[in-house]
């Protein structure tokens, strides 16, 4: 037997975590969600430890993960007001849980005599999940604009384009991009009456937005399965769950409709497949993880959390409102912001989102900026930056305040970069390229900077980066995004 050196691989470990953006402290405002309860992060370490060796796969050989699974899927049910009816599954994140849902709306979208290419009816602002989701099960996506200056959807926009083509329709609860609460009621009631699924995808706000109040203090509109029409809702628990990564619940109303969700066979020599999610074997440490903090917070821990992200994000919009050239863009619902430039002062006085975010970056706070996007109507979205807000914000937000408001003085008055000398500066013809192949397209990255350095990483700055995204014609851009992360995991020559 081989001996090791337990403590030199995991002093090499514990080097490179250190070059990675913070995950605790709430100073990387997206991807990650500190409950600010170190206690909590060791529960879900310890039971990921216990169930380190489990193949959930299979929970009638390890019975653990059925129990566990049921009990999770059980207090997400009542959190949701799903009644006996309302089954459910423990997947893999908000993208499995996405994925999931189209397939079922699909399948059983065939099984009722739909034939040809089934269309998935969203606004725009639904999730990027949804176009893998579409792209992976064979559909179209028909996606409809939103109002460039709020975000919102108009309700009758989306259920005026309900046909007998569409196998699901998706709204979200809130939208990742500006925190926008969908017109549930409306748009579900719609599809009730057309007999067409809806999905309403609550990846980021199932596990926080039933303890939230709007602005004045009054209750949301109904977006759970209290809804009539809603036929499965998306909770992410490695968002608002304080969960690990790895964890997500799928609530579908209906046995019948959510047993097309699984793939079964018997039609190999080995062992019967009935999976319910997209996987074979698979880790049971994030549901084990998830599992246990739901027991150690119930509903009112959850409820204390929420509360301490509404006021850090109150006080997160009031201080937005307060810097000049900078405002909130539409009326968000739960704990997530987008910010955009304020046209309504001289351009001298304006802030770009973008700048803004890569000066707050130098501060030491990482913001997420969102490219800018013309709608299928021709009006375009604006692009903005983006806040999510977790429970240790509260603690923090004096410094957070301090660095929003430097990072603004800063980058008043400079303008946008602007896209079209940034294409101007990338070699000729670039547009007209087609097909990359991947040395081409490694070629174009180095040529700006952004392939061959020592380590993988974006640029301190990105909002040249993001003036790219939407300035290249978007098969170009995706193609060169692509041979950036494949680049950033290759071993050396
Ligand atoms: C995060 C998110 C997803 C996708 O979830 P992942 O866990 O990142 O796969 C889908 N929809 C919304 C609204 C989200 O916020």
């Amino acid at each position: 037997m081989a001996s090791f050196d337990q403590r030199a691989i995991l002093a090499r470990l514990s080097a490179l975590r250190a070059a990675d953006a913070p995950t605790h402290g709430g100073r990387v405002l997206s991807y990650v969600y500190d409950s600010g309860m170190p206690e909590l992060d060791e529960l879900a370490a310890e039971a990921m430890r216990l169930v380190q060796p489990v193949n959930g796969l299979d929970p009638t050989t390890f019975t653990s993960v059925a129990v566990m699974e049921r009990e999770v899927v059980g207090f997400a049910r009542e959190l949701l007001h799903g009644d006996d009816d309302v089954v459910g599954s423990v997947t893999s994140g908000g993208t499995e849980s996405c994925l999931l849902a189209v397939k079922t709306a699909r399948d059983v979208w065939r099984a009722a005599g739909g034939s040809g290419v089934p269309r998935l009816l969203a606004p725009v602002t639904v999730h990027a999940a949804f176009h893998k989701a579409a792209a992976l099960f064979g559909l179209t996506l028909d996606l409809v604009p939103v109002d460039p200056e709020t975000g919102a959807l108009d309700a009758a926009a989306l259920t005026g384009r309900i046909g007998p083509d569409v196998a699901l329709v998706v709204v979200s609860a809130p939208s990742y991009p500006f925190a926008t609460l969908d017109p549930v009621e409306a748009v579900a009631a719609a599809c009730e009456a057309a007999g067409t699924a809806c999905h309403v995808d609550a990846c980021i706000g199932g596990w926080i937005l039933p303890f939230w109040r709007a602005a004045d203090g009054s209750a949301l509109p109904l977006w759970d399965f209290r809804v009539p029409g809603v036929t499965s809702v998306s909770a992410d628990l490695h968002k608002y769950g304080y969960a690990p990564k790895g964890a997500s619940v799928l609530l579908q109303r209906g046995r019948d409709r959510q047993r097309r969700q699984y793939f079964a066979t018997t039609g190999w020599p080995g062992y019967p497949v009935v999976n319910p999610t997209l996987l074979g074997s698979k880790p049971a440490g994030a549901l084990a993880a998830s599992w246990a903090i739901i027991q150690a917070l119930g509903a009112r821990g959850f409820a204390e959390l929420a509360e301490s992200c509404r006021r850090a994000t109150r006080g997160l919009q009031d201080i937005v409102a307060d810097i000049e050239g900078l405002r909130v863009l539409g009326d968000p619902t739960g704990p997530l912001l987008a910010v955009v430039t304020d046209d309504a002062v001289p351009a001298s006085r304006r802030v770009d989102p973008h700048h803004w975010a890569d000066r707050a970056r130098r501060r030491g706070w990482v913001l997420q900026l969102q490219p800018g996007l013309t709608q299928a109507d021709g009006t375009h979205l604006p692009h903005t930056t983006h806040l999510t807000i977790t429970p240790v914000t509260e603690r923090r937000i004096d410094e957070l305040e301090a660095a929003l408001r430097g990072a603004a003085d800063e980058a008043r008055g400079v303008p946008p970069v602007d896209a079209a000398a940034v294409l101007a500066a990338l070699p000729a013809g670039l547009a007209d390229l087609g097909e990359l192949d991947s040395a081409t397209a490694a070629h174009l990255l180095g040529s700006i900077g952004l392939v061959g350095g020592a380590t993988p990483g974006l640029p301190d700055d990105q909002a040249p980066l993001l003036a790219l995204v939407e300035a290249l014609p978007r098969p170009l851009a995706t193609r060169l995004l692509t041979e950036l992360l494949a680049r950033a995991v290759e071993p050396p020559a």
